[in-house]
């Protein structure tokens, strides 16, 4: 696709015409907006509640658990992961029976990640970067440790601590490359890996690549079938707006499903579950990948948004996303940078995701006052990034414009100075 980068201007009024022509704004009543002063620009880590998953759940709660009982099992809930699972394979072009609901994306990732190593003879590498989410560190080392003595997880460092370091990554893969484990899109910066290029350089070597897309999903059109991605795994209470600790989705390319091993094989992942066998047979597919009963309420909650997601289509997602980051970059060098921010996020749209990281000094405090005084929701990463997620569905360019104005009021009044400088356990 192509991006035409939009003039904009400085004012209110512009905002409110940025709004008038966004053809996603109606999407915007599909959400619960309890306080209309709220900013919100925290898509990236829990979606707003859409008014359908409400409903749904009262539904499911009422109607199913209440009245149908056990007997809900055989009534439609045991394929869920897997109904669920294909309508996120359409926004992530995959294949229909690649991708099934499951854990959470630390849980999977380990199946996944382990089940790759050991289908890879005599290679002891598993590659990755430091802009990893570091759960995804912990647990690739984990998974290093519990392969064996030879194994090890080599970490790529990122120079700017913005962009992907790509060529060292590249010239990191060798024929000991087991494994090569990065975020799409990282977490910090938003940095955006042309996954198609690094998955071909990858398999120039016969390494496997697993790709955490969970700040990707629902924010970039994703292609894994072109892109012949191995595996992947991601997150569903961010941009896909399932709620809290709503459970994640594994990919499984259709070649390897039968190739590769869950490690956590237990009955659900059974090929006749209720046969209650005493021996472990793998489900066929995708199936084997399950290992536990599916969190039923949770997995009810998760549907509304992804259907929000497939109405709206990624393109026209993708065009807003790009058109709002770039509006927020513009206010940054407007009104931000004069102040002392920086941008931590890549300046060219193809590289970034559907946030951008500023960094200042005190951030850390800044957050707080925004937060605590000014009624807006960023977040705040070390050492000094704050985050501010356009999620397209929900957010207005208004949302954007306030967001900026506000965050000047701290500067200009030095509301910031009012709090300590130690975190709370949550930033
Ligand atoms: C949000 C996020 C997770 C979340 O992991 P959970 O196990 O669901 O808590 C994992 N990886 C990345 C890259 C994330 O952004």
């Amino acid at each position: 696709m192509t991006l035409t980068i939009p003039m904009f201007q400085p004012d209110e009024a512009f905002a409110y015409q940025l709004d008038a022509q966004d053809d996603l704004a109606s999407f915007r009543t599909q959400f619960v907006v309890d306080d209309p002063n709220l900013i919100y620009l925290l898509g990236n880590s829990l979606g707003r509640l859409p008014h359908a998953a409400a409903s749904r759940l009262q539904t499911f709660v009422n109607e199913e658990w209440g009245k149908r009982l056990i007997r809900g099992w055989n009534e439609g809930w045991f394929s869920q992961p897997n109904e669920l699972g294909a309508k996120i394979a359409h926004l992530i072009g995959a294949h229909p029976d690649e991708v099934i609901i499951a854990d959470s994306t630390s849980v999977n990732l380990f199946k996944l990640a382990l089940a790759a190593v050991r289908g890879q003879h005599g290679r002891t590498t598993i590659l990755t970067d430091n802009l990893n989410f570091p759960s995804d560190l912990y647990i690739l080392s984990g998974v290093a440790q519990l392969a064996g003595p030879e194994y090890h997880l080599q970490l790529i460092t990122s120079p700017d601590e913005i962009y992907g370091p790509v060529a060292a990554l590249q010239e990191a893969l060798n024929e000991r490359t087991a494994l090569l484990s990065l975020s799409a899109t990282v977490f910090k910066s938003s940095y955006s890996y042309d996954m198609a290029a690094l998955t071909a350089k990858a398999h120039e070597y016969g390494a496997l690549v697993l790709w955490d897309l969970s700040h990707a999903t629902g924010a970039i059109p994703l292609n894994l079938a072109a892109a012949e991605v191995d595996l992947a795994v991601g997150c569903t209470y961010k941009y896909l707006c399932g709620g809290p600790g709503s459970p994640a989705f594994l990919y499984v390319r259709r070649a390897l499903q039968e190739k590769l091993q869950n490690p956590i094989s237990g009955w659900i992942g059974q090929n006749n579950p209720f046969a209650l066998g005493l021996a472990y047979e793998p489900a066929p597919g995708i199936q084997q990948f399950l290992t536990g009963t599916p969190s039923m309420l949770s997995l009810v909650a998760l549907e509304a948004g992804v259907d929000l997601l497939l109405q709206a289509g990624m393109e026209r997602v993708r065009a807003k996303s790009v058109r709002q980051t770039e509006y927020i970059i513009y206010l940054w060098e407007q009104w931000l940078e004069p102040l002392g921010f920086c941008l931590k996020s890549p300046r060219e749209a193809r590289w970034r995701g559907s946030h951008v990281a500023l960094g200042h000094p005190e951030g850390l405090r800044i957050s707080r006052a925004l937060k605590e005084s000014l009624n807006v929701l960023p977040d705040f990463r070390k050492p000094d990034n704050l985050r501010f997620a356009a999620a397209p569905l929900f957010n207005s360019y208004h949302d954007i414009y306030q967001a900026v104005i506000r965050l000047r009021r701290v500067m200009d009044e030095q509301l910031y100075t009012h709090y300590p400088t130690e975190a709370p356990v949550v930033t």
